[in-house]
C-alpha cells in the first residue's frame, strides 16, 4: 500500500526523505504543499518532475481521495465524495456563505443511529473516522478555495482570502459515538488553522454521555441537538436513540452544556408530513399541539430552534409539508418569544443537503 505522507509526523517525513536519499529540505516542502490541501504530488510545482513521478508511485498525499466533486447551480456549495484508503466513501460539504466558508465534516464511515427520515443511516456504521480524515476533509475544501495560492493563515480564518472559517460536525455520523477522535480534530483545526470554538458547532442526535464528555473538555463551541419531536413517543418512533437516552435527559445535558459555556443551544427540528392513502399530506411532527410542546420544553432557555423543511429521501417514508405549515409551527414559537428560524437548505440539487449523503452515489457507483 502506498505510504500517505499527511500520516507522518515531521520526524516521519525526514526520514521518508532520507530513505529516497533527498536532502532534508525536501521534506519541508513536501509538508507546506500537505498543510494545504495538495491534492496529488503533480501540483507541487517546487519539486523536480521526477521526483513528482516519483513519489506519485509510491506515496498519497492526504488519506482521502476526491472522487467526485459536485457544485450547486449557485456556485455556493460544492459537494465531495471522497474515498478513504480502505475504499470507505465518505462526504463532506463547502458551503459559501456572506458570513464566511463553512465545512460540513463527517465523524463516521455511514451511521449507526437508524433514524427514520435519513439517507445517512440506510447502510449502517461502517466504521469511525480518525483525526487526520477529518482534518484532511477542510483541507479538501480549503484547497478548492484557494488552491495553490496560500498566505499566513489568520485568527479565525479569514473568508475574503478564502479560508475555510467555520466547521460544522453535520455530516455523515453521529460524533459523539467517536468523541475522542472529534475532539482530536477540533483541537486541531483551532490551533493550526486557527478556527475560534465560536465558529465551531458540533451536532449529535442526543447521546448523553457523550455530551458530558464535551462538557468536561470544555472549549466554548456551540453544541446542537438533533430534536425532532417534543414527546418521547414521539420521538422514539423516529429516532431508536432515545429508547436509551430520554428527551429530558438529553435536553438537561444540553442545557448543562450551554450554562455552562454561556452559549446559545441549537435544536434541529426537521418538519416532517406523511401521505395518506389519499396522497395528502398529513403534519407528523408538525401540528399546533407539539409546537406548543416544543415551547414548554424550550421556556426559559438560551436557545435557537433551526426548523428544517424535510428533504425528499426516496427510501424514506415521509413528505414535505407545505410553505404555509411551516410558517403555522414557526408562529407558535415566535409568538412564545422562542428564538426560531427556518434553515435554508443549501445544495439539495447535488443531494448534500441534510440527511441525503452518501447514499446517492453510493447507488451511482453500483451501476
Ligand atoms: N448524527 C448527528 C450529526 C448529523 S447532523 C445528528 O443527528 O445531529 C445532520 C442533521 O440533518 C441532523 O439534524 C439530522 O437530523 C438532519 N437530517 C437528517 N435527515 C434529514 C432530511 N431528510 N431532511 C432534513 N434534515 C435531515
Amino acid at each position: 500500500m502506498k505510504t500517505v505522507l499527511f500520516n507522518l509526523n515531521d520526524k516521519e517525513l525526514e526520514q521518508f526523505v532520507a530513505d529516497l536519499n533527498l536532502p532534508r529540505f525536501r521534506a519541508k516542502q513536501i509538508r507546506e504543499w500537505l498543510n494545504r490541501g495538495a491534492p496529488d504530488f503533480s501540483v507541487m510545482k517546487n519539486l523536480p518532475e521526477d521526483l513528482r513521478d516519483k513519489l506519485s508511485e509510491i506515496a498519497e498525499t492526504l488519506p482521502l481521495k476526491i472522487v467526485k466533486k459536485l457544485e450547486s447551480a449557485d456556485n455556493q456549495t460544492t459537494k465531495f465524495l471522497l474515498e478513504l484508503v480502505d475504499g470507505e466513501q465518505i462526504e463532506c460539504v463547502l458551503m459559501r456563505t456572506t458570513y464566511g466558508n463553512s465545512v460540513c465534516v463527517s465523524s463516521q464511515a455511514g451511521c449507526a443511529m437508524g433514524c427514520k427520515f435519513c439517507a445517512s443511516t440506510l447502510l449502517g456504521l461502517k466504521r469511525n473516522l480518525t483525526v487526520n480524515e477529518m482534518f484532511a476533509q477542510i483541507l479538501v475544501a480549503q484547497w478548492e478555495l484557494r488552491g495553490d495560492k496560500f498566505r499566513d493563515i489568520k485568527p479565525n480564518g479569514d473568508a475574503n482570502n478564502g479560508d475555510v472559517s467555520h466547521i460544522v460536525v453535520m455530516g455523515t455520523g453521529e460524533p459523539l459515538q467517536n468523541t475522542e477522535n472529534v475532539i482530536g480534530f477540533l483541537e486541531r483545526a483551532n490551533n493550526e488553522l486557527n478556527i475560534s470554538w465560536r465558529r465551531i458547532t458540533v451536532s449529535t442526535c442526543g447521546i448523553v454521555p457523550g455530551i458530558n464528555e464535551l462538557n468536561k473538555w470544555g472549549r466554548p463551541i456551540n453544541l446542537a441537538i438533533s430534536l425532532h419531536a417534543p414527546t418521547d413517543e414521539l420521538r422514539s418512533q423516529i429516532m431508536p436513540i432515545n429508547n436509551k437516552y430520554k428527551l429530558h435527559e438529553v435536553l438537561d445535558a444540553a442545557f448543562a452544556f450551554s450554562d455552562t459555556h454561556n452559549r446559545q443551544l441549537m435544536i434541529e427540528y426537521i418538519l416532517l408530513g406523511q401521505k395518506d392513502e389519499n396522497g395528502s399530506v398529513m403534519l407528523y411532527n408538525a401540528n399546533e399541539d407539539y409546537a406548543n410542546k416544543l415551547v414548554e420544553l424550550m421556556r426559559g432557555h438560551n436557545v435557537m430552534v433551526n426548523l428544517i423543511p424535510w428533504n425528499t429521501v426516496d427510501e424514506r417514508d415521509f413528505a414535505s409539508i407545505s410553505g404555509n405549515a411551516v410558517h403555522r409551527f414557526q408562529d407558535i414559537l415566535i409568538k412564545n418569544g422562542i428564538h426560531t428560524r427556518i434553515r435554508r437548505e443549501r445544495g439539495a440539487d447535488i443531494g448534500s443537503a441534510c440527511g441525503q449523503l452518501r447514499l446517492k452515489n453510493s447507488k451511482d457507483n453500483k451501476k
